[in-house]
């Protein structure tokens, strides 16, 4: 009898859930793309904390950038952007890019499996042990900042430094950051200290300043880790409109099913035309 309890408590201790970490305040990033100098220590800081592999030493040919993008082994991605206007001087944006921790997020509302989880302090986290490489949710995000690695077939991207977090660390790449371009801290603090940085910078006639992702749009939530810029999203390579999937897919389901209807409906006259 002691026996087949032990086993039976073994097999049933299997299924058990622990129960999930209390929910601590949300944080995030503010990343102010006037103060990046494109000295990519935030990149490294992250291939280092992670041990992530190098991309290589490809001439790209896009100015300074030899990352070319984000992807499961480059969780962040500083972009040079070099503007020669008419007539002008020519000016250089640079602009570290990073996964945006939506705050509704299509990856984890794509993941069939539930390896995309919301942790403890609202960051989008995957479990790479629970992916099943299916990568929906690369197709989901609508910013392209997940792909799967080519050895072990799962999906990665910015953890936002979780296991720092949880240390009380701040992540890696906003520490390494020398210019504090990359600004890590709780949301209200961030959206805060963001909104008067661009009222200050509209004060010293940097009138282009604003936030990108900051608060939600008709189409897409809040990002958890914004931006602010001082040109047009789609010249750093965002999404002018970031739109949520879901919004294209509600017309797709709406046809499916009337055209379903319509399909029964007609079915159903001709077999009540065959009977007569
Ligand atoms: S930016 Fe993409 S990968 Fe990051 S949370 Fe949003 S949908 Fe997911
Ligand atoms: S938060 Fe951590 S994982 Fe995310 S980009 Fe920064 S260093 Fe990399
Ligand atoms: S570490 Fe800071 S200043 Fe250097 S590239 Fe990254 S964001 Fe820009």
């Amino acid at each position: 009898m002691a026996v087949r309890s032990t086993l039976l408590d073994r097999l049933v201790r299997g299924l058990d859930k622990a129960s999930p970490p209390p929910a601590k305040g949300e944080t995030g990033f503010y990343t102010d793309t006037t103060v990046c100098i494109g000295c990519k220590a935030c990149e490294v800081a992250c291939k280092q904390w992670n041990q992530l592999p190098a991309d290589g030493l490809e001439w790209t040919g896009n100015s300074h950038d030899n990352t070319g993008a984000l992807s499961a082994e480059s969780w962040r991605h500083v972009k040079f952007i070099e503007q020669f206007p008419d007539g002008g001087p020519g000016r250089w944006l640079m602009m570290s890019d990073v996964c945006k921790h939506c705050v509704n997020a299509p990856c984890h509302e794509a993941c069939p499996t539930g390896a995309i989880v919301y942790n403890e302090t609202g960051n989008v986290y995957i479990q790479p042990d629970i992916c099943n490489g299916c990568a929906y949710c690369v197709a989901a995000c609508p910013f392209g900042v997940i792909t799967r690695n080519l050895l072990d077939g799962h999906a990665h991207k910015c953890t936002l430094c979780y296991d720092r977090q949880r240390d009380g660390f701040v992540p890696a790449c906003a520490k390494a950051c020398p210019t504090a371009s990359i600004q890590f801290g709780p949301l209200d603090e961030l959206r805060e200290r963001a909104q008067s940085r661009v009222e200050a910078l509209h004060g010293r006639g940097v009138t282009s300043a604003y936030l990108y992702g900051a608060s939600e749009t008709e189409t897409y939530s809040a990002l958890n880790s914004f931006y602010l810029l001082i040109d047009k999203p789609s010249v750093y390579g965002l999404p002018d409109t970031p739109v949520h999937p879901w919004l294209h897919m509600k017309g797709d389901y709406i046809r499916a099913v009337s055209s379903g209807l319509v399909a029964v409906l007609i079915a159903l006259i001709a077999f009540l035309a065959l009977r007569v």
